[in-house]
């Protein structure tokens, strides 16, 4: 039997982040007990790193704006598998929930005439994204952490759930162990919100933090809940790669919109080569009328690097894959070539782009104004996640919840930027109020039995690598081969057998993480924390991978250079993972239900 600390809260969220935050507020808000569990210390969530904006039909900046746009403007940008009802409540209650956010205290940046202004992002029609500077996550952050720690929530800070507890069908409880210490917890519930974020760190190369492990993707899928979309994995085109310790920083967008031109190690500008059909007689095609557009002229149209995040990534690769790439595996961004322009080019890029300039110079060493940066695409948010109810936001599993980047459904196959954080809201306020509602039902009873064997093995299980000492496998050494084994066979563009010898190298990581051991104890020890990981990431990678290879066609951020093109059969249904019976990952495909004559009527209209 472990020593173990004991918690009871009606309601447990983990995941202290934008949607765990908004959940856990909701739920306290209904009167019940809530207790919300964090990998970090609070405040320091993922969603601090989001810079750009929250979508929301607000309609201050252009009044022709309403949620029937915004809706149109996401089902098109998930290439409609979306879960439509999630996208319609989504659009609807948006503005609601960032409204709120100001009443709470949020200090958005104003139009002139004093309302929260609101910003152009790629794929909303109009200017939707209410933004505080470029650091709106970090306000969100703040605002909600400030309005919920006065709720009387419990915070359980620098905490990681290992594994969720069951009474039968339903979720009675978490264990986990602190991380500074190493000593074990467990927390008894009568419903249990997930909210912890993507899986970004299962790619070698990504923007997100050392949390993105797929914690709750695993956590539900371990419980016996669905896995929905796995397939639908977002890489942004311009992370960067060198040096390897700031590898996948994000590089943004606003350095091609300022003129920022992207070329292969034969000095060729490449997205020239590639322009797809359907956006043709948008994209310029000489480099003269790409320069004049990022000056402003209306006349000009946008230059190719300027294309969708999908299609400018999948550029980038083929470079790289077939020999042109740069020295350290990326290829090249110039801005610097536009003081053949400008004669103050200089002095025009540090005004403009002033991050960009600093997080060069201070992490690599690099004068943006007078050199190119080699960049590379990095893995920036994952679609998929657990398959929810689109208006409770219960999973599959009785008394679990999921909501934020770790559930699936509102974006399909790709989202737009923006909508995370929006999201994060609308459905994490939701799952907070059904939570709130189910701890206090019939259905949760009276606390459910906690099975002292399920704590136990989850305790002996943890400290395994202890046992196997440091002699056992080096747990970081299986966790590169991994991002690395990801990165190259189920990256931005897939083939079947490729990714057929990724399930074959899934299986032989997943012995050596058996074999993966730690020295020292427990107490701060990033060795044992990386290796109780593993499982995480090995099983949301086999999920990706397995899901990539059931959808045979290319739709958002799935590209298949074996079925490159967008298959008509392949919009009705979503993929999903779950363990089966005998403990393997089983994918089947569930059928997109018939969209409600309005719905289809609203995105007729907006065409
Ligand atoms: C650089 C960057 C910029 C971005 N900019 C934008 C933007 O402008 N607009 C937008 O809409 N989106 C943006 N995104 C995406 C967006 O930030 C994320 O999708 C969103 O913040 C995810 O929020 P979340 O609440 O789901 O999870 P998070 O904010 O990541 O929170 C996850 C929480 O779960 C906890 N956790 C995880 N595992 C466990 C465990 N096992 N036990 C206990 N706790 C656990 C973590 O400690 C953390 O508290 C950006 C992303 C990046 C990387």
């Amino acid at each position: 039997m472990p020593d173990y600390q004991q918690h009871e809260h009606d309601v447990l969220v983990i995941g202290a982040g934008g949607a765990g935050l908004r959940a856990a507020i909701e739920a306290s808000a209904a009167g019940v007990s809530v207790g919300l569990v964090c990998k970090s210390l609070l405040g320091k969530a993922h969603t601090v790193m989001a810079e750009g904006g929250i979508a929301a039909a607000l309609a201050n900046v252009d009044d022709r704006d309403n949620w029937k746009v915004h809706f149109a403007d996401t089902m098109r940008g998930g290439q409609y598998v979306n879960n439509w009802r999630m996208a319609e409540l989504h659009a609807r209650e948006a503005p609601d929930r960032v409204r709120e956010l100001e009443a709470w205290g949020a200090m958005f940046d104003r139009t002139t005439d004093g309302r929260i202004l609101q910003r152009n992002f790629g794929g909303h029609r109009y200017p939707r994204l209410a933004h505080v500077g470029d650091r709106t996550g970090l306000e969100m952050i703040r605002t909600l952490q400030d309005h919920g720690i006065h709720q009387g929530i419990d915070v359980h800070m620098e905490c990681t759930i290992v594994t969720l507890l069951k009474d039968g069908d339903r979720v009675v409880g978490a264990f986990g162990y602190e991380r500074e210490r190493g000593r074990f917890k467990l927390f008894r519930a009568r419903a249990v919100v997930l909210a912890t974020g993507g899986v970004g760190r299962a790619y070698k190369i990504t923007s997100n933090s050392w949390e993105y492990t797929g914690d709750g993707h695993t956590l539900a899928y371990d419980a016996g809940a669905d896995l929905m979309d796995m397939e639908f994995v977002q890489f942004h085109p311009t992370g960067m790669i060198w040096p390897p310790s700031v590898c996948g920083i994000l590089v943004t967008e606003g350095v091609r919109g300022e003129g920022g031109v992207l070329r292969n190690s034969q000095g060729r500008r490449f997205m020239f080569d590639d322009i797809p059909e359907n956006y043709r007689a948008q994209t310029a095609d000489n480099e003269d009328e790409g320069w004049r557009y990022t000056q402003g002229d209306k006349s000009a149209r946008r230059p190719p690097e300027l294309l969708t995040r999908d299609h400018v990534s999948r550029c980038i690769v083929r470079e790289i894959k077939e020999g042109r790439g740069s020295p350290h595996g990326g290829v090249f961004l110039d801005i610097s070539w536009i003081k053949a322009r400008l004669p103050n080019a200089a002095e025009v890029i540090r005004k403009k782009l002033p991050s960009m300039y600093h997080q060069f110079k201070q992490l690599a060493d690099i004068d943006i104004t007078r050199e190119p940066m080699e960049v590379g695409p990095t893995t920036h948010y994952i679609m998929g996640g657990v398959r929810v109810n689109a208006d409770t936001q219960m999973s599959t599993v009785p008394g679990l919840f999921a909501a934020g980047e770790c559930a699936a459904g509102i974006n399909g196959a790709n989202r737009l930027g923006g909508n995370s954080l929006s999201d994060l809201l609308v459905f994490g306020k939701r799952a907070g109020e059904f939570a709130a509602q189910f701890a206090k039902s019939e259905k949760a009873g009276t606390n459910g039995d906690i099975d002292v064997q399920q704590i136990d093995a989850a305790a002996q299980r943890a400290l395994e690598p202890f046992e196997r000492g440091p002699q056992g496998e080096a747990p970081y050494q299986v966790q590169y081969a991994l991002q690395e084994m990801m990165q190259n066979l189920v990256g931005i563009v897939r083939n079947e057998p490729e990714m057929t010898r990724a399930l074959e190298c899934l299986a032989r990581l997943r012995e050596r993480a058996a074999r993966a051991g730690v020295g020292g104890n427990r107490e701060y020890n990033p060795g044992w924390h990386a290796a109780l990981d593993l499982h995480n990431l090995l099983t949301v990678s086999e999920a990706i991978a397995r899901s990539a290879i059931d959808r045979r066609e290319s739709r958002g951020g799935h590209f298949r250079d074996d079925c490159p093109e967008k298959d008509a059969a392949c919009a009705s249904f979503n993929i999903i993972t779950r363990k089966g019976r005998d403990g393997s990952m089983e994918v089947d495909r569930v059928s997109i239900p018939p969209m409600p004559e309005e719905l289809k009527k609203v995105i007729e209209e907006m065409k």
